[in-house]
This record gives C-alpha cells, structure tokens and sequence, in this order.
C-alpha cells in the first residue's frame, strides 16, 4: 500500500511539475479562451475513450453535459462541475494516460464544429400571420414556466401572446396553442361570420374545446366579425379581476373553464373571450409554472416581483395615484403579503417618485400664481402681502416651508425686490413734482426756495425729504440747475 501510495504522490509530482514548467505552450484553440480549449481539449480525449471502453456513465455524463452545455453556452458552473486540474489528473490516471500525452493530443476541426453547432437559435418570430410580429425576428421572449407539454422552452409572442415550444429536432418554433394550425383549417371567409351558429357549422373539424378556445382568441383578437361580441365584453374588467382570482387556485385551463362556469355562470365562449384577453394572456405568462407547484418562497417572490413591476407600469402610464394597498390589491394580495416579501420598497419608491412628480408639477403651479401676482403688485402699485399671497397659493407658510422651503424663499426674494421697485417708482414720481414745484416756484420769480416752500407747491409731506436723502440731493440738485439757468 505505501509503495502505491508513493507511485500515486509521484505521479502527482509529475503532473504539477510538468504543468508548471517553462517548456509547456499553454493550450490553444483558436477562437477560444485558454480554459474552454482545455475543456475541449478534454471533451475529445473523453470522446475517444468512449470508443474504446466502457466508462461509468453517473460517474461522466453530468460532468461531460455540463461542460458542453458550458462552451456552447459561457455558462460558467459551480466548482465541482467545473474543470479543476484535480478533476483532470483524477481522469488521466483513471484511463491510465499520461498527462504529456494529453496534451499532445490533436483536437480534429470536425470535432470542434460538432460541439459548435448544436447551439440553438434562441430568436424566433411569431408564425401568426395576423400579428405584427409576424415575419419579424426577435418578437418571441422567453416565457418562465417550465416546461409546457412536450416542449422545455417556452416562448410567448410579445405582441398576440401566442404561446410557442421549440421543437429540439428540427430547431423550430411551434404554436403550443394551435391556434394558428387552427385558424388555417377553419379560415374560410371567417371575418364575415354574423352568428356563432354559422361558425360552428363550418368547422366541424374541431372539437368543442378547441372550437371554443379557438372562437375566444378570434374574437379578441377581431379576427372574426361576429355581432354576439359585445355580449362577452360586458363587465370585462371585472370578469378578468375574476379569472385571475381562479387562476391562483389552478393552473390548467379546462378546470380554470369549469371553475369559472360553475361560480360565475360563464360559458365556454365568455371564458376564452376573458382568457384571451391581453391582460390575463401577460398575467399568465407571469403565473404559470405550469408543471411544478409554486411553493418556494423565492419563485413566489420571483413572480410576485414581476407582477407589481408590470402593475406599477400600467398604473403610472395611467396617470393614476398609488397607494400600497391599490398595488396589492391589483395582484390579488393582501398589503401584509407585499411587505413578507419586501415587495412594499419598489411601491413605496414609485410612490415616491410620483409624490416627487407631483410636487414638481405644484412647484410649476406655485411659481404662475407668484409671478401673477407679483405683475399685479407692481401695476397696481401694491405692496406684496404674504396673507394674500399664501391665500392665493392654496396653503399656509408652514406647509409651504415644509414641502417647498425654496418657494418660500422665492416668495421673499420677489417680496424684496418689489418693494424695491415700488420704492423707487415712488421716488420718481416724486422727483417729478419736485422738479415741475421748483421751476414753477422759480418762474414766478421767486428765488427764495425753502424746503417748506416746495414741499407746500409739491403737496407733498413735510418730512419727505427728512425721511429720503436721496430726494433731497435730488431737490438740491435741481434747484441748483434751475438757478444757473
Ligand atoms: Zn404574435
């Protein structure tokens, strides 16, 4: 056992030194980072072995998918699915190969091209010739709810809300629904259809279920004209408030359909009419996992999260004003659900953001009536009153001072400097009757000019120019002139 153990410790010894020495060019594939060459590299020797021996199947596949699913994709994995030095002596040594024979080895292009070319074209485009995105790459997004009949990947028309399943063998898109397959079959001279009678004679083809589920997307969608049609939009909103409280309880769709008839009366036609509606359609693609149960909690915060981010949107582009409990209410939970989750933070901050909003709108509004009134004050030769002016505003000082400090300093400075305005038209006013007193007082002939004099002829008050020196100097000035000439 020590002699093995010795061998073992050598070998090691080996590796590392020959791993850390000068002479050994790092591995290189072209058009891959040095760590991916070495997984390649890797893939290929584990590849060949394949060939020639049996290998321990639980022991490999996982390791080998993850890290073919890790070049394909970049995915960078958890250690222990990762490509170590350990996890590749470990292998060397299990197939008995040195590791300077590993690294000799040639990865033919063949191969490489084989692991490139299973990488899947994620993009797709609605099939639904109806649609807007119909012919236009990019319109499918990804839809999270695990997988859906036989497909594993999900994807959702952003524009109809068509479902559609990649279909692995011959990398397409396929409509889950049907509807489109549907349509085709059944698409002769639909639009003119008046009665649902006349719909069902023509399409024998269908079962009920499909017929109805296939009437419901048509009629939402205005793809068939038929005048019975205002009976299902009656009390829509209410009706999809409705759906939404049954889809909570179950996630397939002919027990949605008979829960609905059985506690609201509907039939199959109301149903699809409601279930097709873009509102649910979105709400779904949110809700649904369909094969497993939603009871992580962090899955629930997961789509919780979505639905109050897509809540929030449709009411903010609504214009209209939050509370907590309108969010909680609008999905289907309680106030105490959304703060367990920490979800009340995203509509405490949109709340805010309006509030902020809002208060930059009243500033705006403020700012009009200040400036109106202000224009006023100066007409009017008034002195601004900020009784008045706060009467005007709708509010008092305080509350002012509290949601917008920097009105109330607008207000002062406007105050200030309309007074100052209003003082010196006064002045000037009153330089015009002195000026027009003295020449008056001096073209009578008299030169004696007292102040008293001149106050009386200007019937202004005798302490006018006591109270403003620079009224006096004007006087002074002017009686000066007047006597030169
Ligand atoms: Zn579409």
């Amino acid at each position: 056992m020590s002699h093995e153990k010795i061998e073992e410790q050598k070998r090691i010894y080996n590796d590392w030194s020959f791993l850390l020495s000068q002479q050994v060019e790092p591995l290189k594939i072209s058009g891959y980072s040095i760590e991916d060459s070495l997984v390649i590299k890797y893939l290929y020797f584990i590849h060949q072995q394949k060939q020639t021996e049996y290998i321990p199947i639980p022991f490999f596949r996982d390791f080998y998918n993850n890290l073919i699913a890790s070049i394909r994709k970049g995915n960078k994995f958890k250690k222990n699915r990762n490509l170590t030095p350990i996890n590749l002596f470990r292998t060397l040594r299990y197939f008995n190969v040195e590791l300077q024979d590993f690294y000799k080895l040639q990865v033919p292009s063949s191969f490489i091209e084989k692991i490139k070319e299973k990488t899947i074209d994620e993009s797709g485009d609605c099939l639904a010739p109806w649609c807007e995105g119909f012919g236009k790459n990019g319109t499918l997004k990804k839809a999270e709810m695990g997988r859906v009949s036989n497909y594993k990947r999900v994807s959702i028309c952003e524009k109809c809300n068509l479902m559609y399943g990649y279909n692995k063998k011959n990398n397409t898109w396929e409509n889950i629904d049907k509807i489109i397959q549907d349509y085709k079959v059944s698409s002769q001279n639909l639009y003119g259809i008046k009665k649902l009678d006349d719909f069902y004679k023509c399409n024998n083809l269908l079962s009920d279920f499909r017929m109805n589920f296939l009437i419901g997307y048509l009629l939402n969608h205005s793809l068939i004209n038929i005048m019975e049609i205002n009976e299902f939009k009656r009390n829509l909103h209410q009706k999809q408030v409705q759906l939404k409280k049954l889809i909570f309880k179950t996630k397939s769709v002919p027990y949605l359909r008979s829960m609905a008839r059985e506690q609201y009366g509907w039939n199959d036609i109301n149903f699809f009419f409601v279930y097709h509606t873009t509102e649910i359609q979105r709400y779904l693609f949110f809700d649904l996992k369909r094969d497993r149960k939603i009871n992580k909690s962090k899955e629930l915060k997961i789509i919780l999260k979505k639905r109050v981010e897509s809540f929030l949107d449709d009411i903010l582009k609504k214009n209209r004003l939050l509370t907590l409990e309108m969010v909680a209410q609008g999905i289907d939970i309680n106030v105490k659900t959304l703060r367990k989750y920490g979800l009340n933070e995203i509509v405490v901050n949109a709340i805010n953001q309006q509030k902020g909003e809002q208060l930059l709108e009243e500033k705006a509004k403020f700012k009009i009536i200040i400036n109106d009134y202000i224009k006023n004050c100066i007409e009017d030769n008034l002195r601004p009153n900020s009784r008045v002016i706060y009467k005007l505003l709708g509010t008092t000082y305080i509350t002012m001072k509290k949601n917008h400090p920097d009105i109330c300093d607008l207000i002062k400075t406007n105050f200030n400097m309309t007074n100052g305005i209003l003082h010196t038209n006064m002045l000037n006013e009153y330089k015009i009757k002195y000026k027009v007193a003295i020449s008056k007082i001096i073209n009578e002939g008299n030169f004696k000019l007292a102040y008293s004099r001149i106050n009386k002829e200007a019937q202004l008050g005798v302490d006018y120019l006591r109270r403003y020196p620079e009224l006096r100097v004007f006087v002074d000035t002017e009686i000066k002139n007047c006597l030169k000439q």
